[in-house]
């Protein structure tokens, strides 16, 4: 994060359950129908259950960035340009833009002068100099967290560390990381690309990450690293971030009791990808992922007693409820909340925004 845009709560919260968390185990066996008319007439007897996994839904990071997007249309008026997806989410981008945000892929997309903003996956310093080139004004909503990454990636380049990104190829996250020290950064995508790294100096290698990983498929692929380099070295503090961890655990926690777990989230969401992963890592006996209810196959339900519910960091809970509501028609209104953690971590707006605001402010007085 750069200097204005200091977190107002702890950049990393636990991600370690925390408090009240009350998964119950294996649930019976129920070979039933799944009509809402059954449901009705077995009563609760049905044992159709949901299991609603918490933390879930919009992290602080998106909730910044999507707030950002807000502020600016309110101040300055459609169009407000937004350079790729703010967050990776279908529901948000569409109703975005309804209210005049207008995305693109690449500033040059941009009219000279026009306001673009910055996703939360950050961009790289070739991405601020176009921008910039073309005078255009910017805002920034890259993740804190991220921009953190940036930083790692800045400092260990300039000790002359080669630098192993584990992440995901092609990555918007990835991309603008990598683009902070491409001399000196190699992408490994996964525990079977370790093989191929080739380093400099194998006493001076760090490790650094995706915010939004699988947290144990990153240490395999840490694990295999260390292998071949034995003094790899880890980054200062977690890299994946509070939110994908916590997430995470909440969906180990309900995940053996689960028949079926439903994950709301868009398709490039890596964060919500990733809990159909460790869901069915962990026990799950079925796992999808939809970007909303009408997504569902009402086939998945068929002899199934308990459903897990999720959403990815990118996810408003609307999506959730609507899921919800669906989900109660069809005999499955028990929904009981499990808690693994809290999160109360907020971040300020945009250094940019923030000074704009002020601005019209002091305008109005
Ligand atoms: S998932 Fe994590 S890194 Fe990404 S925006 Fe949310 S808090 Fe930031």
């Amino acid at each position: 994060m750069d200097g204005g845009d200091a977190p107002t709560g702890d950049e990393h919260e636990g991600a370690v359950a925390s408090g009240d968390a009350r998964a119950e185990q294996q649930v019976a066996e129920h070979g039933a129908s799944s009509s809402a008319a059954d449901a009705a007439a077995a009563g609760d007897g049905s044992g159709r259950r949901v299991l609603l996994a918490a933390p879930r839904g919009y992290c602080a990071g998106v909730d910044r960035a999507v707030i950002a997007v807000e502020k600016a249309l309110e101040l300055h008026g459609s169009p407000v340009y937004v350079r790729k997806e703010i967050v990776h989410n279908k529901h948000v981008v569409a109703t975005l833009s309804e209210r005049g945000a207008v995305f693109v892929d690449e500033t040059d997309e941009v009219p000279e002068g026009a306001t673009v903003v910055f996703s939360a996956h950050g961009v790289s310093p070739a991405v601020h100099a176009s921008a910039a080139e073309r005078q255009l004004k910017t805002i920034d909503a890259t993740c804190p967290l991220v921009t953190k990454v940036h930083k790692e990636a800045v400092r260990f380049a300039k000790d002359d560390y080669d630098i192993l990104l584990v992440g995901h190829d092609g990555h918007e996250e990835v991309e603008g990381t990598a683009g902070e020290a491409p001399e000196h950064v190699q992408l490994v995508d996964g525990p079977e690309s370790v093989d191929a790294v080739t380093v400099r100096d194998p006493e001076k290698v760090v490790w650094l990450s995706q915010t939004t990983l699988s947290v144990d498929e990153t240490m395999q692929t840490v694990e295999r690293l260390r292998e071949r380099f034995p003094t790899l070295q880890d980054p200062p503090s977690d890299d994946i971030c509070y939110a994908t961890q916590n997430r995470q655990v909440a969906v180990k926690k309900i995940a053996p009791s689960c028949d079926l777990l439903i994950v709301v989230g868009s398709a490039n969401s890596s964060n919500s990808v990733r809990l159909v992963e460790v869901g069915l890592q962990h026990g799950a006996r079925a796992a999808h992922r939809v970007d909303h209810r009408g997504e569902v196959d009402e086939a998945w339900l068929e002899g199934v007693t308990t459903v897990g519910v999720t959403s990815g960091a990118s996810v408003p809970e609307i999506l959730v409820t609507d899921l919800l509501a669906w989900l109660a028609e069809r005999g499955f209104g028990d929904v009981e909340e499990v808690r693994t953690a809290s999160e109360d971590l907020l971040f300020s707006l945009p250094r940019e925004l923030r000074a704009d605001l002020k601005a019209a402010a002091a305008m109005k007085a």
